[in-house]
């Protein structure tokens, strides 16, 4: 009897244990996060659909992922109607620390014409929730820049140039597909029904992630922190004018000149002979602690005319300060121009044309950007900078120039005796401003008056 009551225990025992054991191979198996890939085809009569999609164990993942399958099928089908047509959904993903990004692209056909769509998503399998792009990055004007920037570089670099513009230009609808991997994030452009993938490394963007996704990153390139960002904003915007051949002769042009960095006395003084000889004005947009040490400079060019403008105290990346030290130059710099001409400027250049939407709307300044950026700081050589200033300026242009180069001096003075035979005429960006008919607002940011 003693004998079968450890049997039955024993049994009871196993059995015990066997299910806690699979009960924990069943939790492990819920909570451990795993993606296969599922595909399926859609024959109708006069269309197809092919779908590779992912399929995870998490439900609420792919209800999303399902949600936006259904809603590219859906427009697909409704657009098809009787034509003929074609549709391919696949993805692809890649993972920043415990954070999934997944890449669904969609391709349709409809009688030979392409469309694309593309969606992101991401997922933190840690938290097993599905994210938006906002609760991993700060969306904010400063970092757009930054994309912009950046995304500008790349295609010159890879000699791309046939893009649209539009897709560029800063704003949050142009940079929502972003890819997080490991190493870099990913700016997708998607030109052409193209995909161009803009690498951009964490150490640029890094103040703009957020809190616990900033965290894990492993790789943060501390040396990028002093490497300087240049923004090249030379996107032009063309308006086709019907102007008739006797309106151009009766009606003047009118371009702004601006010249950053300075003053320098070697070249920015020829710079002011240069002008005051073609009764030209400028605008300077002087640094405070080279104006300080230049106050006979200043006077002069306040008194011929031409208008001073602030390019901060020392240069600094104004997204690199937080938004207290940042006001905090900008308004030092205002008061070192005060005192030297009596006069508080109203305009600021702020420095590699970086700056957010909380800098600008607590400035109190109208800043001044550029629609053509000569490079002259790059370029160095008179006949480069009169010739792209001559086949790239047009009425209510803004141009970009450093007083700090003999050659920047030269080609401007070169461009404006060409530019004047075709009925240009220079003045600062406020008179501009006025030519125009434009108020210029304060807190507000303009590349060019027209
Ligand atoms: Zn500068």
């Amino acid at each position: 009897m003693k004998k079968n009551k450890v049997i039955v225990f024993a049994i009871i025992l196993i059995c015990v244990v066997g299910v806690m054991i699979n009960t924990y191979l069943v939790w492990l198996n819920l909570f451990t996060f795993k993606i296969n890939t599922e595909n399926f085809i859609v024959d109708a009569n006069n269309y197809s659909i092919k779908v590779t999609k992912i399929k995870s164990n998490d439900w609420k993942l792919n209800k999303e992922i399902d949600n936006i399958i259904d809603s590219v099928q859906n427009s697909f089908i409704k657009e098809v109607n009787n034509k003929e047509g074609e549709l391919t959904i696949n993805y692809e993903y890649s993972k920043y620390n415990d954070i999934y990004s997944f890449h669904i692209k969609s391709i349709s056909s409809i009688k030979n014409i392409i469309k694309r769509k593309d969606h992101i998503l991401y997922y933190d399998k840690n938290e097993r929730k599905v994210l938006k792009q906002k609760d991993l990055i700060k969306r904010d004007y400063g970092l757009y820049t930054i994309f912009n920037s950046k995304c500008v570089d790349y295609l010159k670099e890879k000699n791309i140039s046939e893009y649209d513009e539009n897709l560029l230009e800063i704003d949050d609808k142009n940079y929502q597909l972003l890819v997080f991997s490991n190493e870099e994030i990913y700016v997708l452009i998607i030109n052409n029904n193209k995909e161009i993938s803009v690498p951009i490394k964490y150490g640029y963007i890094k103040e703009y992630l957020k809190e616990p996704y900033y965290k894990g990153i492993e790789k943060i390139e501390e040396e990028l922190e002093n490497k300087e960002i240049e923004v090249t904003e030379d996107k032009k915007e063309t308006v086709q004018e019907n102007v008739d051949k006797t309106e151009e002769l009766n009606f003047p042009k009118y371009i702004a000149f601006t010249f950053d960095d300075g003053p320098s006395p070697s070249t920015t003084i020829p710079l002011l002979d240069g002008l005051k000889e073609r009764n030209a004005k400028a605008t300077f947009f002087v640094l405070g602690n080279r104006a300080e040490n230049q106050i006979d400079i200043i006077t002069r060019m306040i008194s011929e005319g031409h208008l001073v403008g602030s390019h901060t105290y020392s240069h600094k990346n104004l997204l690199k300060l937080n938004l207290t030290d940042a006001l905090e130059d900008i308004n030092k710099t205002n008061d070192i121009l005060t005192n030297i001409s009596g006069v508080k400027p109203k305009y600021l250049r702020p420095p590699y044309g970086n700056y957010n939407k909380n800098i600008l709307e607590n400035s109190n300044m109208t800043f001044i950007l550029w629609s053509v950026d000569t490079e002259d700081w790059k370029k160095r050589d008179t006949e480069l900078i009169y010739d792209y200033i001559i086949n790239n300026v047009n009425d209510g242009d803004i141009v970009l120039l450093h007083d700090l180069y003999q050659t920047s001096v030269e080609g401007v003075l070169k461009a404006m005796d060409y530019l004047s035979t075709n009925n240009y005429r220079f003045v600062t960006v406020e008179e501009l401003f006025n030519k125009k008919g434009i108020t210029p607002e304060i807190n507000k940011s303009y590349r060019y008056v027209r």
